[in-house]
């Protein structure tokens, strides 16, 4: 099972561009030893901490060229890990040599550069909760201008950043929804249930972690009946929850709720470089801890990609790559009783 869920071609959703930075990359780039031994040994830590983690990514990015190289190492690491679409998602941001825009423009260059017909890759431009509301009305302003100039690359706009400060303010969301930008929020990764419930009446199309929204799961009778009404497709990240104590353990991951009420999910690996894990690695543990056969994890693959931000005409390409996978790898048994399968 470990080949297959390696070999499945995979639709990666949560992936934050600065944790996706693997050790190699921090090495090339001139971290020093013991701050990469601190980032990628991110063993059961905290919320915080992993936010302190991301300082000593920004450094690897911190100019152009090396913001260039290290996404497109990102890419190629995805790509060899059999995922065939990929939404990055990162703050635009200045640093001493780099202006804000210029940080978007070298990502998409180094997106566009990137893509090849093993990989599909389009970019979400994210907006930190802990920014003031002005400040995010001018990451706003470049996430419009850039969906405009590159409406096929920029598909949507994310709700980022510490769950513990900020705030989320909707009419930015709006406007951005105006621009013909897809929503995804990070939501209810601490328990929080009156942001949860402006979140849900706004309706984003996507939400990161959903952790306490379930009654078992310090959430409420009230939020989960009205999630199971909204049926927004919920983006999990089980090594990242588990790293960061918001979930026990695998086996008492929230996602077990999603799986016993059919409702809409994906597996990301939120930051692969920061819980060192891969996408396939999510495929493998949530195969092992809920015993899903090989028809299942591809349904997941097969789903995921209609949670995406992809476009009809992209949707189309890759639906027919994940249907030829599946007669080529997945054995349909020929008996009668089989054959609803
Ligand atoms: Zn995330």
């Amino acid at each position: 099972m470990e080949t297959f869920c390696s070999k499945l071609p995979k639709i990666e959703l949560h992936a934050h561009l600065n944790g996706s930075l693997s050790r190699e990359t921090l090495k090339k780039f001139g971290c020093a030893d013991n701050d990469i031994l601190e980032y990628n040994q991110a063993k059961q830590t905290t919320l915080d901490q992993v936010f302190d983690i991301f300082k000593i990514a920004h450094q690897a990015t911190s100019t152009k060229q090396n913001l260039y190289e290290s996404t497109v190492k990102v890419i190629e690491e995805f790509a060899s890990d059999n995922v065939i679409y990929l939404e990055l998602r990162t703050t635009p941001r200045k640093e001493a040599d780099m202006t804000e825009d210029e940080y978007v423009e070298t990502v998409i260059k180094a997106l566009l550069d990137s893509e090849s017909s093993d990989i599909m890759v389009k970019l979400i431009l994210s907006i930190d909760r802990r920014h003031t509301y002005d400040q995010q009305v001018e990451t706003l302003k470049t996430i419009i201008k850039y969906k405009k100039l590159y409406p096929d690359v920029v598909r949507g706009i994310d709700l980022s950043g510490d769950p513990t400060k900020g705030a989320f303010f909707r009419d930015i969301f709006e406007k951005a929804r105006r621009n013909e930008l897809f929503v995804a929020m990070h939501c209810a990764e601490i328990k929080n249930d009156a942001e949860v419930m402006e979140m849900f009446d706004f309706k984003p199309d996507r939400l990161g972690h959903a952790t306490f929204i379930h009654p078992d799961f310090q959430g409420s009778a009230e939020l989960w009946e009205l999630y199971t009404k909204l049926q927004i497709p919920v983006e999990f990240c089980l090594t990242s929850n588990v790293v960061c104590l918001t979930s026990k353990s695998y086996q008492e991951h929230h996602v077990r709720e999603w799986m016993k009420a059919n409702m809409p999910f994906c597996l990301s690996t939120d930051d692969k470089g920061v819980f060192d894990t891969t996408l396939s690695n999510e495929f493998r543990i949530v195969q092992q801890t809920f015993s899903l056969n090989k028809e299942e994890l591809w349904k997941i693959s097969k789903n995921t990609l209609s949670y995406s931000f992809a476009t009809d005409r992209d949707k189309n390409v890759l639906n027919e790559k994940l249907d030829k996978w599946k007669l080529a790898n997945i054995k349909i048994l020929k008996h009668p009783y089989y054959i609803c399968l």
